[in-house]
């Protein structure tokens, strides 16, 4: 596994490039996170915990994960 890590206040955004499909499911529901004009091309600080659990939650290719401080694990 070679996913990167993105650590915000409450909670790790993991992104494997190997898994991901360019479905987009992340750049079109919060495209203040997830940009790849920017660098880094993910920054979770810019929505809340909720609005990445449910935007993750989406990725149809497993690449793309959240978990929480208190425990909570989103994406396939
Ligand atoms: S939603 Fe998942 S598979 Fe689609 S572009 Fe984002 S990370 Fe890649």
């Amino acid at each position: 596994m070679t996913a990167r890590r993105y650590r915000r206040d409450g909670g790790v955004v993991t992104f494997d490039a190997e898994l991901c499909r360019h479905a987009a499911e992340c750049v079109n529901g919060l495209p203040q996170v997830f940009d790849t004009a920017k660098r880094p091309w993910i920054q979770p600080e810019n929505a809340s915990i909720d609005e990445l659990a449910t935007v993750i939650s989406r990725c149809p290719s497993g690449a793309l994960h959240l978990e929480t401080d208190d425990g909570r694990r989103y994406g396939l």
